[in-house]
């Protein structure tokens, strides 16, 4: 078996197969996954590619990767179907003969047997491998991994290597094969190790966020300060870079400072979303919740759903698109409708405590509003929400005025909604 080169991986590619990928009928998500854990890991990676299951170009381009990377990190084309080469490809560029490897094989084998299925006969090309390589076994699926070397010469550097990882395609083999298998591998050999602490806001813009730190960001060294843009939030990413044994955490002072300039702006540090902090305040507080849905019309139902163990707290919602329907079912009063309409700060106050005393919940929370792209008017534009929070304490509605498309509109009233909750519980 090869030893993985003791010199460090200063540098990395992404090199993802797949014609699926090429012609867009499959996302990509396995780059974005890889190049996260390469940054946490320490690795620099310069480029990510996609090319297609075509042996000559895959080919060429294991070769132009291999002569600038230390480390080419492959996802793609390990399945049993005969448009699947990437082992044979790879092998070949780093002229590897493939040998049985009865370990893999029965690996194969009692996967078939788990989930019980007759396995195929070109599963058997699943168990051929370069000689000498790293295995990496696959938990979730059929394809082993490999890590092996191959060497490619560049014009700086005659003698060049690349350590050539190859991981399968489907990403629920990806990422356990990634954090049980390779993630070890490569830990050692990254030139650093970095220190990292997510700030979330929520409330203010990225620039203005970014603005009210300028003078930190410009000063910058270690640790560094990346801001980020998302739907409706924000996010500084403060990363310390350690050599060697270094020990000292300068990640706390940066955050400190951050905490004294943003407030309550932030809701979190760490990785938790907006809705997993308003989840787990409820469940901190055993308390129950439920929804009334114009505009969302059950997303924020169907994003408290995806929360694993979201039955303790959620109690159900309900959908009242129709005006009829937020009067009988809600109890909205006929007035209100008809003097303020539905998108006003009245309707969403009734829709909210009318949820409550239906659900019978401690909190709930209502959402209407003009998601676009018709229906708005000069007095109610498109983008004009409002959102009520009642409990026993009482009622209070925010309105908010949102920019973007109807999807947008939707998505970030749904992220408002649990921020609402959190400040609520807080
Ligand atoms: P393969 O190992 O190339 O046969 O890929 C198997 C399946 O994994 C494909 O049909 C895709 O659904 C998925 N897949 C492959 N590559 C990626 C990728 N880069 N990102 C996300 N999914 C992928
Ligand atoms: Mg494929």
């Amino acid at each position: 078996m090869f030893n993985i080169p003791n010199h460090k991986i200063q540098s990395a590619e992404i090199l993802c197969v797949g014609t699926e990928l090429l012609m867009g009928h499959t996302l990509n998500t396995n780059s974005g996954y890889l190049a996260v854990q390469l940054a946490e890991l320490g690795i620099p990676s310069y480029r990510q590619i996609v090319v297609g299951d075509n042996p000559e170009r895959l080919r060429a381009q294991i070769l132009e990767s291999a002569s600038r990377a230390d480390l080419v990190l492959f996802t793609g084309g390990l399945g049993p179907t005969a448009d699947d080469l990437t082992m044979e490809t790879a092998a070949d560029a780093a002229g590897l003969p493939l040998v049985f490897d009865q370990d893999s094989y029965d690996g194969i084998a009692s996967f078939f047997t788990k989930i019980g299925r007759q396995m195929s006969d070109n599963n058997k090309k699943q168990a051929y491998l370069p000689q000498g390589a790293v295995i990496l076994p696959n938990t979730n699926g059929t394809a082993p991994g490999a890590v092996f070397p191959c060497s490619a010469p560049s014009l700086s550097d005659p003698d060049h290597k690349a350590v050539l990882a190859l991981l399968p395609g489907p990403p629920s083999e990806v990422v356990p094969m990634f954090t049980l298998a390779l993630r070890p591998l490569l830990e050692g050999l990254a030139p650093y190790r970095f220190r990292t602490a997510y700030v979330r806001l929520i409330g203010i813009g990225e620039s203005a966020a970014e603005t009210q730190i300028k003078d930190l960001i410009d000063a910058q060294t270690n640790p560094t300060i990346a801001p980020y843009a998302a739907e409706g939030e924000c996010m500084f990413r403060v990363t310390q870079r350690i050599q060697g044994d270094e020990d000292e955490d300068a990640l706390t002072p940066v955050i400190e400072e951050l905490k004294r300039r943003f407030g309550s702006h932030i809701y979190e540090i760490g990785t938790r979303s907006m809705k997993q902090v308003a989840f787990d305040l409820l469940l901190e507080k055993k308390w129950t919740v439920s929804f009334a849905e114009s505009c969302t019309a059950g997303m924020v139902s169907s994003e408290i759903g995806d929360i694993p163990g979201a039955s303790q707290v959620f109690r159900g919602a309900i959908v009242t698109y129709d005006n009829q329907m937020k009067e009988t079912v809600l109890g909205v009063s006929p007035d209100t409708l008809m003097k303020f309409g539905a998108v006003s700060e009245a309707c969403a106050r009734e829709m909210a405590e009318g949820c409550r005393r239906v659900m019978g919940t401690d909190i709930s929370v209502s959402v209407t509003g003009i998601a676009g792209p018709d229906g708005g008017t000069e007095e109610k534009p498109v983008g004009l929400v409002y959102l009520a929070v009642s409990d026993s304490a009482g009622t209070s509605v925010r309105q908010l005025t949102l920019r973007g498309n109807r999807m947008r509109i939707r998505r970030v009233a749904t992220l408002e909604a649990f921020n609402l909750i959190r400040q609520r519980l807080l």
